[in-house]
């Protein structure tokens, strides 16, 4: 008897997306879902009160710095994690595994373990598959994750099969190992995008897991490759598990494992950003930091409903951050959070509505749109003057023009696009064309942007 049930809802005749909920002994989850990272027992910066109104439903707990600090049987003696934290959804520990590996020269691989040196004193530590169970038995978490070997990227052939032969047997000690009946155990298929030899991997099927996870993407590889190997493995793992890409992503990389059929995703991303100042918007990602927003009174996105949003400016979330101040973070982070999750909801709703290729296609489009002007203002910063001026060009069905006479009430754009749609051909800022093919305020170029 597993510890977590899931149930597949629907899978999206239009692509490989799938809809479920998943019920563990903490609550049910409804997938696909993103799960925010709280490496030290903490998502940073937010209480578990405030992840639940930014929407999230399950976090991560690093089990390499638990072990390390506090201490698993510390935290056993006091409740075990989700009362040591107050936190109580689910709860899903990694193995430790991606950790210890990242620490190069610091750690020894035998077939027994990995005996490493802690990060923090220089002590000397061994973990097996066994101890990994022990410790991840003694956290509490909902989901365990088996201890696995992490090759480096790029690494030879040979190297990456021999160390996923041995993933699999490590696999296989850690379901002996578990004990306790209330905890699931996911599998990982590690490997470094060879695709017979993810195939190969599907033997952990045999040993008969709770779930299912694809490691070993989004570790240094182009993004291409990223997501041609989510879309080859997905059809090898079993329909009726969970399936888990470890460590992605970007907004992108989310709506392509979706689309692929995978339904969990956690990454330190939207967390981390938060923190450096930039923040996700449904226009694309935005710097608190710049000088253009010092006076700037609109919302981070204007388009957003979270706590945030409706209450403070880009204008004050940019001196809290130059200023240094403990809220800029809180803020930043609360914010990228929520448009993680709310990311993840809209997919929901365009799974359950059977649309969902369209919905990754406009979203794709709203990418594409953005690495143009990227790729223009970078050409631009780089003196091609003769785009500076009443230019305009067609990409994927829009137009696009440059004015330097009019700025963006949004976002201080300086561009303008002309809507595809034959009959609206408004002509507005490409922000809002960002935001809708009908923004609510198309607000007409002023002056004379055409020239053509
Ligand atoms: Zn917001």
């Amino acid at each position: 008897m597993s510890a977590i049930h899931f149930n597949l809802i629907k899978t999206c005749s239009t692509s490989g997306a799938r809809l479920g909920s998943l019920t563990t002994p903490h609550g049910r989850i409804d997938t696909p879902i993103f799960m925010p990272v709280g490496t030290q027992a903490t998502v940073k910066a937010m209480t578990p009160e405030e992840l639940v109104q930014a929407g999230a439903q399950i976090i991560l707990a690093n089990t390499y710095h638990l072990y390390m600090r506090p201490g698993h049987e510390l935290v056993a003696r006091l409740g075990g994690l989700h009362r040591f934290m107050h936190w109580q959804g689910p709860i899903l520990t990694d193995s430790g595994g991606f950790q210890v590996f990242s620490l190069g020269e610091l750690r020894k691989i035998t077939e027994e373990g990995v005996k490493f040196q802690s990060h923090l004193d220089g002590s000397y530590h061994f973990i097996s598959p066994e101890t990994s169970i022990a410790i991840q038995e003694a956290l509490g978490s909902d989901i365990m994750m088996c201890f696995d070997e992490c090759p480096p990227y790029p690494a030879d052939y040979a190297y990456v099969a021999k160390s996923m032969e041995m993933t699999t047997r490590w696999a296989l000690r850690c379901k002996n190992a578990k004990k306790g009946k209330d905890q699931a155990l996911f599998g990982i298929v590690q490997g470094d995008g060879a695709r017979t030899a993810r195939a190969e991997r599907m033997a952990l099927q045999e040993i008969g897991f709770d779930g299912y996870a694809l490691g070993g993407v989004s570790v240094g590889e182009e993004k291409k490759l990223m997501h041609e190997v989510m879309n080859f493995s997905a059809p090898f793992f079993p329909m009726d598990k969970p399936r888990y890409v470890m460590g992605i992503g970007a907004p992108e990389d989310l709506i392509e494992g979706i689309n692929a059929g995978f339904d969990m995703f956690d990454c330190v991303m939207p967390t981390r950003n938060a923190r450096n100042g930039m923040v996700f918007t449904s226009f694309g990602r935005l710097n608190i930091k710049g000088a253009r927003y010092a006076e700037d009174s609109l919302p981070i996105d204007p388009e957003c409903d979270c706590y945030v949003c409706r209450n403070y400016s880009r204008a004050y979330l940019r001196h809290l951050f130059r200023s240094g101040e403990i809220l800029a973070s809180r803020l930043n982070t609360w914010h990228n959070l929520h448009y993680y999750l709310s990311l993840m909801e809209s997919a929901r709703k365009a799974i359950a509505e059977d649309r969902f290729a369209g919905f990754r296609k406009n979203f794709t489009k709203k990418d594409l749109v953005l690495t143009v002007l990227c790729n223009i203002f970078i050409c631009l910063k780089k003196g091609n003057r003769k785009l500076t001026q009443n230019y305009k060009w067609r990409f994927d069905n829009v137009w696009f023009g440059f004015c330097d006479g009019n700025t963006c009430r949004w976002t201080g754009c300086r561009w303008w696009a002309v809507c595809p749609d034959e009959p609206c051909a408004a002509d507005f800022h490409v922000c809002h064309f960002l935001f809708s093919p009908h923004p609510p305020t198309a607000e007409k170029s002023k002056g004379t942007p055409y020239s053509a």
